[in-house]
């Protein structure tokens, strides 16, 4: 049995590798998630028919957690919202990192079931890896409890700062240290106890100064915190496969962090202890240049430039996606096309509210693969491009990440729209982008304000190219 779980778990393993692998291109994407699923349902019944598996439980009550929890699962994948995604992660971290905490209470209060000794004389070793996986769980719990609050508007994405935040933290963090090792040496369920309370409240505060533009970066950190917490547990519970899927999901929680902070180029030290995000200004922040007067067009008036148009460059930003703008995008694109018009779309990494966001709405629209280029594949032909149509969005071809050393978004490598003979912009207002940073293209003398919601302007541009 023992060799057959080995195995088993080993399959799993691979399947969540090729997971990850397939999540990373939007054509092999369905193909990750395939894998994802089989390599979970090999672990759950691998799991639950290990001798001793049920340890006082009947299949019964697991099997009804499992409906229920499908259940919900279904649901709330089935109704939630393109651009709610970065919350609906957040909340599930938070689950994550309380079962972590549950799992190291229920082997500390009942080691015999977990084979790590007896109540009051756990080795040292499974008292570190369990001290390890609640601190880890507990911090991640109430860091994504936050991140969920801000994303979803229930607190202020403003960064809550106030004096002597940092040594205060840093205190915290050597008291943690403290409880653990008092843990190690005594055995003692106060020492357990406080390590849940001091790390709990350590979440909240190490979430709470960060602003809400910087979330994303945060809910991927702290989906990377939740997998190193289920590693630690695994090696409480001698869960192989536990221990590799933890692995899996922290390194690739703390690459992605990377990649996030390399596409706005920002450390991630910066990230967490600064303010980024917080005000979100609608005028007058940095962004230097010249004002002259904005021009503002209608859907008529798109539909001529694009039409008389040898090349098209597409931008979207997180407005595409809040409009659902990308069916109505590629049915104007094909007409383009049927026009002889070359079209192709221009995506910049941090476009939206998560990495990969555009390709996914890109990719459910089916717009083909072929037309739709990274920054940097595409950025040098703007210049010779006749229209960039940009669709909702703003920071990520906003020149003040060049040209203003005082702005929060400096060193971002952008866009280069305004190297485009004519560049549209769509969006409802003069508003800033997430930054907060006023963009200076909208006063630009070849740049055309269409102002609207993404899709129903778009739809009036078929319209108006059809007729
Ligand atoms: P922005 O947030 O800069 O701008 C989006 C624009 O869309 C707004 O200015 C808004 O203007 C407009 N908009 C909103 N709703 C609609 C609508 N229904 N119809 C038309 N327009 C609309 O988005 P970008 O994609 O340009 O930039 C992404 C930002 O998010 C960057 O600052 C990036 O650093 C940040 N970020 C991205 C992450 C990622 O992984 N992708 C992670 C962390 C942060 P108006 O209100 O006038 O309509």
């Amino acid at each position: 049995m023992a060799t057959f779980a080995t195995l088993a778990y080993l399959v799993a393993a691979v399947c969540f590798i090729l997971a990850i692998k397939g999540l990373a291109s939007p054509e092999t994407a369905r193909q990750g998630n395939f894998f994802g699923m089989a390599g979970m349902a090999i672990a759950i019944v691998t799991t639950l028919i290990l001798p001793g598996a049920l340890s006082g439980l009947s299949y019964v009550l697991i099997f009804a957690g499992i409906v229920i929890g499908g259940a919900i699962g279904t649901i709330v994948a089935q109704r939630i919202q393109m651009t709610a995604l970065p919350q609906l992660v957040a909340a599930f971290h938070s689950l994550v990192g309380l079962a972590a905490v549950f799992v190291a209470l229920a082997a500390f209060y009942t080691p015999e079931a977990y084979g790590i000794g007896r109540f009051g004389e756990i080795r040292a070793g499974s008292l570190v890896e369990m001290a390890l996986g609640t601190a880890i769980g507990a911090i991640t719990f109430t860091g994504s409890v936050v991140a969920f609050a801000k994303l979803q508007g229930l607190v202020s994405g403003k960064p809550l700062v106030f004096p002597m935040q940092h040594p205060l933290n840093a205190a915290l963090g050597v008291l943690l240290l403290v409880l653990i090792i008092w843990l190690c040496l005594s055995n003692a369920p106060a020492a357990m106890w406080l390590i849940v309370l001091v790390s709990l409240a350590l979440g909240l505060l190490l979430i709470l100064p960060i602003g809400g533009a910087d979330m994303p970066v945060v809910v991927s950190m702290l989906n990377s915190y939740s997998g190193w917490a289920a590693a630690g547990i695994g090696f409480t519970l001698e869960n192989n496969l536990l221990i590799i899927t933890g692995a899996l999901v922290g390194s690739s929680g703390a690459i992605l962090s990377y990649i996030m902070c390399k596409g706005m180029n920002r450390s991630i030290f910066n990230v967490i202890l600064g303010g980024f995000g917080g005000e979100a200004t609608t005028a007058g922040a940095a962004g230097g240049g010249e004002r002259g007067a904005v021009k503002s067009g209608s859907a008529e008036d798109a539909a001529y430039i694009m039409k008389n148009a040898q090349s098209v460059i597409i931008v979207p930003g997180y407005g595409m996606a809040v409009a659902q703008a990308q069916h109505a995008l590629r049915e104007m694109a094909d007409v383009l096309k049927h026009e002889g018009v070359q079209v192709r779309y221009a995506i910049h990494p941090v476009a939206g509210r998560m990495p990969g966001h555009m390709n996914v709405l890109l990719a459910e629209a089916n717009v083909p693969y072929d037309d739709v280029l990274e920054l940097e594949e595409i950025n040098r032909d703007f210049g010779q491009t006749d229209v960039a149509f940009v669709i909702g969005a703003n920071d990520v071809t906003n020149p003040a990440a060049k040209t203003d050393p005082a702005s929060p978004i400096y060193g971002m490598p952008i866009l280069d729209v305004e190297k485009a003979r004519t560049v549209l912009f769509i969006k409802r207002s003069m508003a800033s982008g997430y930054a907060g940073v006023e963009n200076e293209l909208f006063f630009r003398p070849n740049t055309m304000m269409l102002f609207g919601d993404a899709k129903k302007m778009t739809e009036e541009i078929v319209k108006a190219l059809e007729s």
